[in-house]
């Protein structure tokens, strides 16, 4: 969660409430929606009952973000970006079964054997906000987090 992430969140936060399951309200009102771990030095989303405290059949922060517009606009940059990353280059590939060492084996949705659907029609969106990143983004940047169209750096 990168400061600027924090702060968007921070103030809708009101708004993202009533969206989350019951569970993972208490736990939000009384204890905050970061947890403990961090990721490149910034802190991570609090998980509740093995799911993140923003999923709730779906990411409540996406729902928000398109009723507000724009997908992207409250949603962590890495989860934006999902299944893409940056290769360091500036180019992006996509994370799948059995490329660069993916070890996440499990999850069907990186198995590309699953559809007939070409990534570049299925990722549209976020190869979009890629496009927007720069050539130069790493992870652990701030982007800014201002939706797809105010992310310049
Ligand atoms: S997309 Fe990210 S913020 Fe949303 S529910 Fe999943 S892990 Fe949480």
């Amino acid at each position: 969660m990168t400061p600027t992430e924090h702060q968007q969140i921070d103030a809708v936060l009101d708004r993202v409430k009533p969206l989350l399951r019951p569970l993972a309200r208490q736990v939000v009102e009384a204890e905050g929606w970061l947890g403990g771990g961090t990721k490149f030095e910034w802190p991570m989303v609090r998980v509740v009952d093995d799911w993140c405290v923003f999923f709730n059949g779906g990411c409540v922060l996406h729902q928000l973000g398109d009723a507000d517009g724009d997908f992207s606009l409250y949603k962590p940059i890495q989860c934006v970006m999902f299944p893409l990353e940056p290769n360091g280059d500036g180019t992006w590939y996509v994370r799948q079964h059995g490329y660069e060492d993916e070890e996440w084996d499990e999850l069907f949705c990186l198995n590309p054997s699953n559809t007939d659907r070409r990534a570049v029609e299925a990722l549209a969106s976020e190869i979009a906000v890629a496009e927007t990143l720069g050539s130069a983004f790493r992870w652990g940047e701030d982007p800014g987090g201002t939706g797809n169209s105010g992310r310049t750096s």
